[in-house]
C-alpha cells in the first residue's frame, strides 16, 4: 500500500500533475529538512514524467532512489 499520493487519485496513476498515465516507475524521496530516519514520501512515475520528476527532486539535493513499479503487487 502507498499513501499520500494526490488526494483521490488512483493510486497507480502518474504524480505528474494533469497527467494521467499508468504509471510503471516509483520515485521514493526525502526532504531532509522535514523528513528524518526512514521517512521517506513515495512519488509514481509514467515513463514519460519519470525523468521530470526525478530532476525535480536532484534540483533540490533531495534523496531520490527510483524503481520500478509494478501495479499487481502494488495491490497485494
Ligand atoms: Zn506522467
Amino acid at each position: 500500500m502507498i499513501g499520500g499520493i494526490g488526494a483521490g487519485a488512483a493510486p497507480d496513476v502518474c504524480s505528474r500533475a494533469a497527467c494521467r498515465e499508468t504509471a510503471v516507475w516509483r520515485i521514493d524521496w526525502q526532504n531532509p529538512r522535514i523528513h528524518t530516519g526512514d521517512r521517506w514520501k513515495t512519488w509514481l512515475a509514467c515513463d514519460e514524467h519519470v525523468d521530470y520528476l526525478r530532476e525535480f527532486l536532484g534540483a533540490r539535493s533531495f534523496p531520490v532512489r527510483v524503481e520500478s513499479f509494478d501495479v499487481a503487487e502494488a495491490d497485494s
